[in-house]
C-alpha cells in the first residue's frame, strides 16, 4: 500500500506540494459520527475475536520467512491460509501477473460465509510480502502478516454459524506489494485482476461493502481515517469502534491511501481500508526488516477484528 501523500513527498512528483495534499485530504476528512448515550453503552454483543489465536497465527507465518510472490514460502502460506478453511467454500483467482520483474503466479483466496441477506460483504488484507526486501530477512510482521491474521480468526468466527446479515466473503489478496516501484501498473495485482473478474461476472454489483485490512497489528495502534476510502463506510466503522469503546484507536489523522481498496472503490463499492500508517514514529518501521513480531500486540488485531465484527451488525 501506498500513502499518496507521503508518496509524494519521497518521489518528488510535482502534481501536487505535499502540503496542499495533506490539506486537501484533511478537508475532506468525515466527522466522525455524533454517538447518542445508548451507543457507548454496554454492548449486547461482547467480540468474541481470539486475540491470541490470531497473534499465534501471525507467529506461525512469520516463521516461514519473507513470503515475497513467486517464492516457496509464499507457496507455504498459500497451503497454510488453505488448511485452516477446511469445510469452508473456498475459490481461487488464480493467474499470472507480468511484472517489471517478470511474470509470477498471483492467487487471491477467497472463503465463502452465506448470511440471510442479498448481498456481499467482502472483508479483504493481502498475505504477500515486500518483493524488493525478499533478501534481507524481512518478514512483514505487520505488513502481510497481521492482514492474514485477521482474515484467519475471523473466519473461525463465522464459521458454522447463520450469519443475519449479508453473507461474508473473507478474501486474502496476493500481489499486493510492488515488486519494482510503486504505481498503478506495479502494485495491487491481485486486487486488480479479482475487481476486474468480479465486475465481469456480476459479483460487484452485489457487494455491499469492501472492509480492508492492511498493517494492523502495530502495538501502538492508530487506524489512519482514508481519503480514498467511501466517507459513510469509514463513518460507520467509527461507529462500530465507539461500540466498542475503541475510537481513540480510530481516525485521529487523515491520509489518502492506494491499497486493495482501490480497484473496487473505483467501481462504485463502497470501501473503508483500516490501516495504521504510523508503524513507529513517523512510520520509520513500514517496509524495512525491522517489521518484526516484537512490534506487534494481540490487543491491537483484538481492535480491528473486533471493529469489523461490529460492523459487520451494523451494516
Ligand atoms: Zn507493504
Amino acid at each position: 500500500m501506498l500513502p499518496i501523500v507521503l508518496a509524494i513527498a519521497l518521489i518528488g512528483c510535482a502534481r501536487e506540494k505535499p502540503a496542499e495534499a495533506a490539506k486537501q485530504a484533511t478537508s475532506t476528512a468525515l466527522l466522525p459520527t455524533a454517538m447518542d448515550a445508548a451507543g457507548t453503552a454496554a454492548d449486547p454483543h461482547p467480540p468474541s475475536f481470539n486475540a491470541d489465536r490470531a497473534m499465534q497465527y501471525v507467529r506461525e507465518i512469520v516463521a516461514f520467512g519473507p513470503r515475497p510472490i513467486g517464492s516457496s514460502n509464499h507457496k507455504k502460506l498459500e497451503n497454510y491460509i488453505v488448511s485452516h478453511l477446511k469445510g469452508d467454500t473456498v475459490e481461487d483467482d488464480a493467474f499470472t501477473a507480468d511484472t517489471p520483474e517478470g511474470k509470477f503466479p498471483v492467487r487471491n483466496i477467497v472463503a465463502k460465509f452465506p448470511g440471510s441477506r442479498d448481498g456481499i460483504v467482502v472483508i479483504a488484507g493481502h498475505y504477500d510480502t515486500n518483493y524488493p526486501l525478499r533478501d534481507t530477512g524481512y518478514v512483514g510482521a505487520n505488513d502481510g502478516g497481521s492482514s492474514t491474521a485477521v482474515l484467519l480468526e475471523l473466519a473461525n468466527q463465522l464459521r458454522g454459524k447463520k450469519l443475519e446479515g449479508y453473507s461474508v466473503w473473507l478474501l486474502w489478496t496476493d500481489g499486493e506489494e510492488a515488486v519494482k516501484q510503486w504505481s498503478p501498473t506495479d502494485s495491487l495485482y491481485g486486487s486488480r485482476h479479482l475487481a476486474e473478474k468480479w465486475q465481469k461476472d456480476g459479483t460487484v454489483k452485489q457487494i455491499k461493502a469492501f472492509l480492508l485490512a492492511d498493517m494492523i497489528g502495530d502495538a501502538d495502534l492508530n487506524v489512519d481515517q482514508d481519503a480514498a476510502s467511501t466517507a459513510t463506510l469509514e463513518s460507520l466503522v467509527y461507529q462500530a469502534a465507539t461500540r466498542l469503546g475503541y475510537q481513540s484507536h480510530f481516525f485521529a489523522r487523515t491520509i489518502s491511501v492506494e491499497d486493495d481498496h482501490l480497484p473496487f472503490v473505483k467501481l462504485g463499492v463502497p470501501c473503508a481500508d483500516l490501516i495504521d500508517l504510523d508503524y513507529g514514529y513517523g512510520n520509520v518501521i513500514h517496509h524495512t526488516p525491522q517489521d518484526t513480531l516484537d512490534k506487534l500486540s494481540p490487543k491491537s488485531i483484538e481492535i480491528v477484528g473486533s471493529v469489523i465484527l461490529e460492523t459487520l451488525r451494523l451494516l
